[in-house]
């Protein structure tokens, strides 16, 4: 990761991280301290080592009926009345110093009404240290042999970390010793550092074991105060007037490149020991006592935030120097936050601009109290409310530790004291529900310091003088011949006389020379070590650099894959529900097909019974017509019998009548015989008797000689005097006949013709003539000529009577079946010659006819 050439910011702003950011609830503890010597009423019992029940003061229970709860709350831990400061550290603040020291932030803060142990508990009294000298000493035991020279680390104004070489902080150095006025130590000095070698035992000494030893560190402090909403800087320099106390200026909240709040202008001081630091502190504590003497302050009113910063960076490969790479520096953070009183406005009796004050103090801890509502409902929820941390200064300085990452922990105090229950109950509440509320876990983030590697490394090639790089040795025979030959050479220096005094100068000035050669080269080489030095140091600085670069792309790929983790799933489940939907879909598909199976075998059975239906339609038609047929042939056959029959009877009754008249004849014969005598002609001209041979013959004969044929037996209304006589005839012809193309057709003269009978014409003729066709069993269609008589009726209209009806019949004469039907063609001739037309033409159709 590239840093804007500056230190690492203390808060450090919130890392863009994946769903699965591992997270720590706030740590919540409680401590109670002992009731006070004017108290009798305890209202706070400890149950076990993490829950406590508040019991209701015997007055309060007096004046609500006794219906007062008894309610328990837990918290992480609960520290009784004995507990000592030391315990408290130890369980408390020796983990968030351990985390500042392997660069992660704590915040740790005590909460609770005034008296009820808070500034006890962060600073304690004498022999009895609180966590802030604690937290202090244990810095100190653990990171003192590594300190960084002074002003090598350097505190830029925008919440950065500069680093200097040791040249320039040697000057730095110089020159801030040169402005400090040259005083001994004030009795105030002195006062406050014997106050805290009161406060903590030698043998109570806290020290982390882990601290990395690659690395130069440096402690800063700063310490302010947060009063009715203005930030005031306790280190500052400003001399105060007693004479004339002028209200000290407030800081304002700034927020630097990475987002993280600071205290802009704050002072910021390095110290090298825990007395240091503890003087600094001292030091803002008196001019805090003094400017709420001075100002008519409350002191219980006002937060006071102290902060250790702790700039570290790693050390080059001789472990010498620190790498001067900006980038490379790591700054931690603890701050110790000693709240206001909780109480409630009304409690402390405030008036005019005490109770605006109060008022201020009670909304930046409401601030508090809401901050940590919404961040809980944010997390418990998923909702992703505004946390409202900009409406308290409190708050806003603190919102990078919500917002990103730290360690935040919080000691309730409460006193056990009757006076104290309903606030007590209420800061409980509150504690309660902090513990709800989760931050980020700090990450670790390794400082690449390459001393111990670079003389691990030396160790293992067996360099015997590894850590010692100055002294070299040439190993090489070779070289070190070149070298001495490279000398000037000596010259002879046998003394062979005592009062030689030439030999002895000219060897002194040899090995002068010499030595001075010896040095110019010892430089050379020096020289040239320091370049390859620097030239080392760049070269690991950079790897560094790179290592810090891959540490980073580790992380992001990591958080890659945990993406292409969560898409894997992702696309798994797709594809469960795409394998689900197919076959849904089969089966749909397959219902289909079955329905439609259904619908194609019912529409074949519905063809099939169409079908059948018009086969046994076609099947009734036919057996209609037979029927048809049938009635047709039995009416002609029947109609013919009875022409027969009635035939018969009159020849029958004519034979009868022709005997009665013979008998007559021969009665008269006899009675005239009688008369005149001859009776012999009378036999002779006695007719003969008509039989059916003897017709036959004479029919025969008719047509050979005109003889005068016997009585045909005709009725009279066929004669044909009847039909062509005078009368005037309706002819009827239906339009449905059909117009015949037979030989003889049938000619009414003197007739009326129509298609149907009207009464005009009725009015006007006799008789009446109907046409009527029909189709005979044979097939052939058969003319009927129905005739009647015209009546006048009373009502003065007219009426028929059908009086006759002749046959019009076409045969051919090579159907067998015809003959079958009609007989011989004697039967035929006689039946054609009966059904005569009522008119026929006279020409060719007569002996047609009558031709045998
Ligand atoms: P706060 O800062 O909450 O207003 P203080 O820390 O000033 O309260 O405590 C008020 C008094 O109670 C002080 O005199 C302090 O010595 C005493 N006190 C508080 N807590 C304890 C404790 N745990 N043991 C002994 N004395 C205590
Ligand atoms: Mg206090």
């Amino acid at each position: 990761m590239q840093r804007m050439g500056k230190g690492r910011t203390p808060r450090r702003p919130v890392p863009k991280r994946g769903p699965h950011v591992e997270k720590d609830p706030v740590g919540v503890y409680c401590r109670i301290r002992p009731l006070g010597a004017d108290d009798q009423e305890c209202c706070i019992e400890m149950i076990s080592n993490s829950t406590i029940q508040l019991h209701a003061p015997d007055g309060l229970k007096a004046n609500r009926n006794g219906e007062y709860k008894e309610m328990q709350y837990s918290f992480k831990h609960v520290f009784g009345v004995n507990t000592g400061q030391m315990e408290l550290f130890q369980e408390v603040a020796k983990p968030l110093v351990e985390d500042l020291i392997h660069c992660k932030n704590g915040l740790l803060f005590t909460y609770g009404v005034t008296g009820s142990g808070k500034t006890y508990t962060m600073t304690g009294s004498a022999g009895e240290g609180g966590l802030l000298p604690r937290a202090l000493d244990m810095l100190f035991n653990s990171i003192s042999p590594f300190q960084a020279k002074r002003y090598v680390f350097k505190p830029d104004d925008k919440n950065g970390m500069e680093i200097q070489d040791s040249v320039e902080a040697l000057l730095e150095r110089q020159r801030r010793e040169s402005q400090l006025p040259a005083v001994p130590k004030t009795p105030s000095r002195q006062r406050a550092d014997l106050e805290f070698a009161d406060m903590i035992n030698a043998e109570e000494a806290c020290k982390s074991d882990s601290v990395d030893e690659d690395c130069c560190y440096s402690v800063f402090v700063s310490y302010i105060e947060i009063y009715n909403n203005y930030i005031y800087d306790l280190l500052d320099d400003a001399p105060f007037d007693p004479i004339r106390p002028k209200a000290p200026q407030s800081k304002p909240l700034r927020e630097d490149q990475n987002h993280n709040m600071y205290v802009a202008g704050c002072t910021e001081v390095e110290v090298k020991s825990t007395e240091e630091a503890f003087e600094v502190f001292w030091k803002g504590q008196k001019k805090r006592r003094i400017a709420n003497t001075q100002l008519n302050r409350e002191s219980s009113r006002s937060h006071s935030v102290f902060t250790l910063k702790l700039a570290q960076a790693p050390l080059d490969a001789d472990g010498d120097h620190i790498l001067q790479d900006k980038n490379q520096v790591n700054v931690s953070q603890l701050c110790l936050v000693d709240l206001a009183g909780s109480e409630r406005t009304s409690r402390t009796r405030a008036e005019g601009s005490r109770l605006r004050e109060a008022g201020n103090i009670n909304q930046s801890l409401m601030t508090l109290r809401t901050c940590m509502e919404v961040l809980r409902e944010n997390q418990m929820c998923g909702t992703n409310k505004m946390v409202p941390y900009r409406d308290s200064k409190v708050t806003h300085l603190f919102k990078n530790y919500f917002d990103g990452e730290g360690k935040v922990r919080m000691i309730v105090c409460v006193n056990p004291k009757a006076d104290d229950y309903e606030e007590t109950m209420l800061v409980m509440r509150f504690a309660e529900m902090t513990q709800e509320v989760e931050v980020a876990r700090p990450v670790d983030r390794p400082i690449c310091g390459r001393r111990q590697r670079h003389q691990a490394f030396r160790e293992e090639r067996g360099g015997a003088n590894a850590g010692t790089p100055l002294h070299y040795t040439v190993s090489d025979p070779a070289l070190l011949t070149q070298l001495l030959e490279s000398l000037p050479p000596l010259p002879p220096c046998n003394l062979l006389d005592p009062s030689d005094d030439q030999t002895l100068p000219r060897l002194i000035e040899a090995l002068q020379k010499r030595h001075r050669i010896r040095q110019m080269m010892t430089e050379q080489f020096n020289q040239t070590a320091a370049s390859i030095r620097s030239m080392m140091e760049q070269f690991s600085s950079q790897v560094g650099a790179k290592d810090t670069l891959i540490h980073s792309q580790q992380s992001r790929m990591g958080e890659k894959e945990k993406l292409i983790l969560n898409q894997k799933t992702e696309i798994e489940r797709l594809e469960k529900k795409s394998k689900t939907l197919e076959y849904k879909i089969d089966i749909l598909q397959k219902t289909t097909d079955m329905y439609e199976q259904d619908k194609r075998s019912l529409e074949q059975e519905l063809d099939s019974r169409e079908q059948r239906l018009q086969k046994e339609l076609s099947e009734r038609r036919r057996m209609e017509q037979r029927m048809q047929g049938v009635v047709a042939d039995t009416k002609i056959k029947w109609e013919s019998e009875c022409v027969r029959r009635v035939n018969a009877k009159q020849l029958e009754m004519q034979n009868k009548l022709w005997v009665k008249d013979e008998k007559l004849k021969q009665l008269k014969a006899i009675v005239t015989e009688s008369n005149s005598g001859g009776a012999s002609d009378a036999v002779q001209e006695r007719p003969l008797r008509p039989t059916r041979e003897r017709d036959h013959n004479a029919g025969y004969k008719r047509s050979a000689s005109p003889s005068p044929m016997p009585p045909i037996p005709v009725r009279p209304s066929h004669r044909r005097s009847h039909s062509c006589g005078g009368d005037k005839w309706v002819d009827h012809r239906p339009s449905s006949n059909l117009e015949l193309d037979t030989v003889m057709q049938p000619i009414v003269p003197n007739a009326i013709t129509v298609s149907s009978p009207n009464e005009k014409a009725l009015s006007k003729c006799h008789k009446y003539l109907l046409r009527h066709q029909e189709l005979a069993s044979d097939g052939e269609i058969e003319t009927r000529l129905i005739k009647g008589d015209v009546f006048k009726t009373r009502g003065g209209g007219q009426a028929v009577q059908f009086t006759d009806i002749e046959s019009l019949r076409q045969e051919d004469p090579n159907a067998p079946s015809r003959k079958r039907r009609s007989g011989s063609a004697e039967s035929l001739q006689m039946e054609d010659r009966e059904n005569r037309p009522p008119v026929t033409n006279s020409g060719p159709v007569h002996p047609k006819r009558w031709k045998p």
